[in-house]
């Protein structure tokens, strides 16, 4: 399989006030029925490069009807099997980015969490860790990062780290306290992933400041100078929440921000 981008999509959903996340079907469903939602895709990425399959945030952890994971169906598409992944990486512990983290199985008649990427070593920031369960339920999933925790292969982060060398992982904050970002350096491309910073390629292009932000002008701040980098340094962007573009890279064009199609 080649090295690059594979979004793994689990659907477009609406979220208000309540943290509930509901599926839209944007063929039959009116975003006008829902006031004051945010609509968003949940989705996931893979990254391949040579020595690795990375999967980015895994998601809600969503179940299709015969019981497997949603994301193992679209893995499936590109013939990777759960097993093939060697990291899993979590910008931050929300539900819609980390849900997926872990899954239920029957083991000895009872229903068990176990890691959903039983090979890969999952990454995730010491403090995001400490503040998602000072905050709780329902935006942190408590009982599934205790069951990876304890199950899953792991490294905590604390700051600023590289990963084998080539994976940057800084805390940048603005969404949650320690949020991060990664910057994954290939001998050909570098691939941005800026979580809840950047979930739109419609942030990088209009200035604002979001109320769901732990600190939205933080936020903002951060997307002017991701999106400087972006151009300057030919990223390639990944987009969690976006409903068109899932990545893109990114030019200046008669002083607009553009993506490079
Ligand atoms: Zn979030």
């Amino acid at each position: 399989m080649e090295n690059g981008v594979y979004p793994l999509s689990e659907g477009t959903y609406t979220i208000a006030g309540d943290h509930i996340f509901v599926p839209f079907d944007m063929e039959t469903d009116n975003i006008r029925d829902r006031p004051a939602s945010l609509l968003v895709e949940i989705q996931p990425f893979l990254v391949v490069t040579d020595t690795d399959k990375i999967i980015i945030d895994p998601g809600l952890g969503l179940s299709l009807a015969d019981g497997r994971l949603h994301i193992y169906h679209l893995l499936e598409r590109y013939g990777v099997q759960p097993e093939d992944i060697t990291k899993v990486l979590l910008s931050h512990l929300h539900l819609d980015h980390a849900g997926g983290v872990v899954h239920q199985v029957i083991e000895n008649g009872r229903w068990t969490w176990v890691p959903s990427f039983p090979k890969a070593t999952y990454y995730w920031q010491e403090t995001e860790w400490e503040y998602a369960f000072q905050k709780g339920n329902p935006s942190y999933p408590l009982e599934r990062l205790e069951a990876m925790r304890a199950k899953a292969t792991h490294h905590v982060l604390k700051g600023e780290s590289r990963i084998d060398h080539y994976i940057e992982a800084s805390i940048c904050g603005g969404h949650t306290p320690s949020h991060q970002y990664f910057l994954i350096h290939t001998k050909k491309e570098k691939y941005f992933y800026g979580g809840d910073v950047v979930p739109q390629f419609s942030q990088m292009q209009r200035k604002f400041v979001a109320k769901y932000d732990f600190d939205g002008k933080r936020s903002a701040e951060l997307r002017i100078m991701f999106t400087e980098r972006a151009i300057l340094e030919n990223w390639t962007c990944m987009f969690f929440h976006d409903l068109r573009k899932p990545y893109c890279k990114v030019k200046m064009q008669e002083g607009m921000v553009m993506s490079v199609d």
